[in-house]
C-alpha cells in the first residue's frame, strides 16, 4: 500500500470496514459523538519504560484514558495497572499474549482473553480504587456485581451526555482484538461478555518509517469530538509517543475538550 493510502485508510478507517465487523464498536456511543470528549487509548502495556510516562502526561492535564493490556505485561508489572488504576484510567482486556486471531484456533484464543480477563481481575481485587470489577465477568463465568459506594466511578461527575454513556457500560469488561482482527465467530462468542472497542483514529505510532512530526499532523487533522484514538504503550512506539501524546493533550485541553474513559 502505497505511504499517502496508508495514511489516509489506516489513521481514519472507513465505515466500510465497521460493517465487516458488525458488533464491534468503532467510535462513542452516538450521545456523545460531537461532544468536547476524547477517549483515548493506549495499547499493548503495562511496561516500566512507557506506561509510568504516559501516566504522568495523561495526569498533568487531568486526562483519563483505557489501557488494553497484554496479560503477560500486568503478571509481570502489577503495580503499573494497579497504578492505572488508581489514576481514574480504565484497564481493558488485549489479550494474554497479543495473539492474532488469524493464527490461533478459535478456542485457543478464547482461552487467551479469559487468561488476561483472569489476570485484570487480580489486579482489580487487590487494588483500592478501581472500576474493572463492576459488574465484570470472566468469560461463561458471570460474577455477580458487587457495591462499588466507597469507590465511586471517577467520571460519573462530568456532563450528562458523558454520564449516560459510562453509566449504561461499565458494567461490561472491555476486549481490543490485537491487530484489530477478529472473526465473525469470535465476535459472536465475545460480543455477550464484553465490549468489543476498535478505534475511530489510529495515531500509527508503532510505525518506525513515520517521522514523530508526521505522525502529530497527521493525527490531529484525523481527530473530531468522540472519537476513539489508539496510542501503543510499546517500546517500538515510544518516539512517536513521547512526541505526539503531549502535544494531542495540550491541543485538545487548550481547546475545551475532556478525556474521559471507555
Ligand atoms: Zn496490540
Amino acid at each position: 500500500m502505497s505511504k499517502w493510502l496508508e495514511a489516509l485508510v489506516m489513521t481514519r478507517p472507513p465505515k466500510l470496514l465497521h460493517t465487516l465487523l458488525p458488533g464491534c464498536e468503532w467510535t462513542a456511543a452516538p450521545a456523545v459523538v460531537g461532544a468536547p470528549v476524547i477517549y483515548l487509548t493506549f495499547d499493548d502495556g503495562p511496561i516500566p519504560d512507557e506506561t509510568p510516562w504516559v501516566l504522568e502526561q495523561l495526569a498533568q492535564f487531568d486526562a483519563r484514558a483505557t489501557f488494553f493490556c497484554v496479560g503477560d505485561n500486568v503478571a509481570r508489572y502489577p503495580e503499573i495497572a494497579r497504578a492505572a488504576l488508581a489514576a481514574g484510567h480504565r484497564l481493558g482486556n488485549h489479550t494474554q499474549h497479543h495473539r492474532s486471531a488469524w493464527q490461533v484456533t478459535g478456542k485457543e484464543y478464547l482461552s487467551e482473553v479469559s487468561e488476561c480477563q483472569q489476570g485484570l481481575r487480580v489486579v482489580f481485587d487487590n487494588s483500592d480504587d478501581g472500576v474493572l470489577g463492576v459488574g465484570d465477568s470472566v468469560l461463561g463465568q458471570s460474577v455477580p456485581p458487587t457495591p462499588n459506594t466507597q469507590h465511586p466511578v471517577p467520571n460519573t461527575q462530568s456532563q450528562a451526555t458523558t454520564s449516560v454513556f459510562s453509566a449504561s457500560l461499565d458494567s461490561q469488561p472491555l476486549f481490543r482484538p490485537p491487530y484489530g482482527r477478529l472473526t465473525r465467530s469470535l465476535i459472536q462468542a465475545l460480543k455477550s461478555d464484553y465490549r468489543i472497542i476498535m478505534w475511530s483514529v489510529l495515531t500509527r505510532d508503532y510505525d518506525p518509517d513515520l517521522a514523530p512530526e508526521k505522525c502529530l499532523r497527521q493525527t490531529l487533522a484525523a481527530m473530531r469530538p468522540g472519537d476513539i484514538v489508539v496510542f501503543h504503550d510499546s517500546r517500538k512506539a515510544s518516539a512517536r509517543l513521547r512526541y505526539v501524546l503531549p502535544r494531542v493533550l495540550a491541543h485538545f485541553a487548550g481547546r475545551g475538550f475532556r478525556f474521559e474513559t471507555l
